[in-house]
């Protein structure tokens, strides 16, 4: 039998129609899609209603199906011969172990792709208001994982990152953001810097919180932070603060 393909794909960032064509084309074709939780499921209406759905999804701090199984199966499909898409939120390569799925499909030999998609640092910060660089304001973002779970990884270096980057945007920090702070402060950001608080960006349930470094973990108590969210730290933030005064002043006038 012939093999089939795999393609690794992206769905963005969370609202479903900031998904790419490509991706929306891989959807439609696809045999069998094997999704994460931060997919949005409307993307799944697109397949075609024989098409299989496997849910492989993760709740923070559990595996429903750990990595090695997840890579087994799409290995297993494509040798069947199917057209298998590995559908993940934001992009598959940015903290979406899209590049694990890869090495096991080119270390079988087996034909696959990987189709990029918007990441929620990317999605959310825009949605929200912040632009992560600005002219005079912020020259250079940094994309950081707030997460510690794997103990291969070496934690970030918060110490250089303090100074090296103008903003900051924290992956998977949610549940660490008090000691994320308390490293910024402790190598020298102002506790005046601000820093905005994303949930479920892009999507019709955002929310967004902003701050300074001297009061964000008391916001995030009081908002009662969930995931999947994002922590936006540095002086792009601030933009957000005038383009909303600058909105209400409008609102004012025309009103
Ligand atoms: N591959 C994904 C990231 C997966 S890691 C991407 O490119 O976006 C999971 C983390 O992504 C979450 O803990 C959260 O920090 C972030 N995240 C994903 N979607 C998000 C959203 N809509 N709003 C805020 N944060 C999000």
């Amino acid at each position: 039998m012939s093999a089939g393909f795999a393609s690794i794909v992206g769905a963005g960032p969370g609202d479903p129609e900031l998904i790419t064509l490509k991706a929306l084309k891989r959807i439609r074709a696809a045999d069998v899609i094997l999704y994460d939780r931060l997919v949005n499921e409307e993307l799944l209406e697109y397949a075609r209603p024989d098409a299989e759905r496997i849910y492989c999804g993760k709740a923070p701090g559990r595996h429903s199906m750990p990595q090695w199984q997840i890579n087994e199966l799409l290995v297993a499909l494509v040798r069947q011969g199917k057209t298998a898409v590995r559908l993940k939120g934001g992009d598959p390569f940015v903290f979406g172990r899209g590049g694990e799925e890869a090495l096991a499909l080119a270390e079988a030999w087996l034909p696959y792709e990987i189709v990029p998609g918007i990441t929620s640092a990317i999605g959310s910060a825009a949605s929200s208001g912040i632009p992560l660089t600005h002219r005079g304001v912020a020259g250079s973002f940094a994309i950081v994982t707030g997460s510690l779970c794997h103990d291969n990884e070496k934690p970030p270096r918060w110490d250089l990152l303090a100074h090296s980057v103008d903003t900051l945007v924290v992956y998977m920090g949610v549940s660490r953001l008090g000691e994320i702070r308390a490293e910024l402060l402790r190598h020298g950001k102002p506790e005046s810097t601000p820093v905005a608080l994303i949930e479920r960006g892009t999507t019709a349930e955002e929310r967004v919180v902003a701050g300074t470094l001297a009061d964000i973990h008391k916001l995030a108590e009081a908002m009662k932070l969930e995931n999947p969210a994002l922590i936006v730290v540095g002086e792009a933030v601030s933009v957000r603060e005038s383009l909303l005064r600058l909105e209400a002043e409008a609102r004012l006038r025309i009103g």
